[in-house]
């Protein structure tokens, strides 16, 4: 099996389920209400343990829930991360950012603490909660302390905020020559869970109304999340990505970290070959696949997040069944496919660690 194995390039841990919001279309049905979350312990030691297992693992992401109330927590394991020499980026939604000096002064502490990337979410749904205020305030901090500064908008066809009133805000003018170099502003698809929500999107599909004239981030195919992340969430459960859906979708956990070490966790998943295919081929591809062999007309899943394909398979017992009577036939082209993606992984690991050297 370990000629299969694609070995982590990160770390992520999805701190706690707690948030200061609590958005309509959370993946993660996060709240304030919420209690569970990793201790400063407890992600130390998932630290060290992924560190010794992959000396390949070069960054830590910090996700929620929203991390920020981990409080002084969260700066003290930036610092351990970094001690262990690895990059650090954080995942938020700027609910701390109240004014230009409070935002300054968070973000000056996580700097000192050695952050080196901040991600900030907005858009309809979070501006409910945190003002759009905070974000400028937050993002112009960032931007002064000199770190790599990211916000995903959430946008659909419902969406009234975008990317772009973010861009040309006259407070950001000053940073505009970062724009793509140390500040990025990206329309991210939103992906509808509640029923409500998606009659909605589907209505103003029917309707045919093009109102999503934001450039959503490249498309793409196959599931490159997969295969370069252990992602641990609070309650210690291993997942194969941090895909929207992975709450609703069993087959994407690999097990728990209190019971089993990381590495074999991780390595575990190599086994699998709908895993593989995933990766090589995307979840559009293998739900085609499956609706042509159970004589089903295709869905038109061209406005879809990849992530709601992917859990579109696997809500049907019958696909899966399907998949396992046939996936012989493109056993082979899957697995050479798989191969050249490996082959590039390696070759581009190889690059990066010499030109660190
Ligand atoms: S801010 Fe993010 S984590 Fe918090 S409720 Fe909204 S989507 Fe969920
Ligand atoms: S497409 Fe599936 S495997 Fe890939 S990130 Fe989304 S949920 Fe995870």
């Amino acid at each position: 099996m370990d000629e299969l194995i694609i070995p982590p390039t990160q770390l992520t841990l999805v701190v706690t389920n707690k948030c200061t919001a609590a958005c309509q279309n959370c993946c993660f049905q996060c709240n304030p209400q919420n209690k569970d979350r990793l201790t400063l312990t407890e992600m130390k030691q998932y630290i060290t343990q992924s560190v010794e297992a992959y000396s390949s693992i070069k960054l830590l992401i910090i996700s929620g829930g929203e991390c920020f109330t981990l409080g002084k927590d969260l700066d003290r394991v930036i610092k351990f991360a970094t001690d262990k020499g690895l990059s650090t980026r954080v995942v938020t939604n700027g609910y701390w950012a109240k004014s230009p000096e409070k935002a300054y002064q968070r973000v000056k502490s996580l700097v000192e603490a050695g952050l080196t990337e901040i991600n900030f979410s907005t858009g309809d749904e979070h501006l409910i909660w945190v003002p759009y205020d905070n974000i400028v305030y937050a993002v112009t901090s960032s931007l002064e302390l000199d770190l790599t500064t990211v916000v995903n908008v959430e946008v659909s066809k419902l969406s009234h905020f975008t990317p772009n009133q973010l861009k040309t805000d006259s407070r950001l003018e000053k940073y505009q020559h970062l724009l793509g170099k140390k500040l990025f502003i990206f329309g991210g698809l939103w992906m509808p869970f509640l029923k409500s929500t998606e009659t909605q999107l589907n209505t103003l599909e029917n309707e045919k109304r093009d109102t999503l004239s934001i450039t959503i981030q490249k498309k793409e195919n196959r599931c490159s999340s997969l295969f370069n992340t252990i992602s641990i969430d609070p309650n210690h459960q291993v997942n194969v990505c941090c895909g929207l859906t992975i709450q609703y979708n069993s087959y994407l956990r690999l097990g728990s970290a209190q019971k089993y070490p990381l590495k074999y966790l991780y390595e575990y998943q190599f086994q699998d070959f709908l895993k593989i295919w995933l990766f090589a081929e995307g979840p559009r591809k293998i739900l085609n696949f499956c609706r042509n062999k159970r004589e089903m007309p295709p869905i038109d899943t061209s406005k879809w997040h990849l992530c709601q394909i992917c859990l579109e398979i696997f809500r049907d017992e019958q696909n899966i069944l399907t998949l396992r009577q046939n996936y012989s036939e493109i056993f082979s082209n899957v697995m050479l496919r798989y191969s050249l993606l490996r082959e590039k992984y390696f070759k581009n690991y190889k690059l990066k660690s010499n030109e660190n050297e």
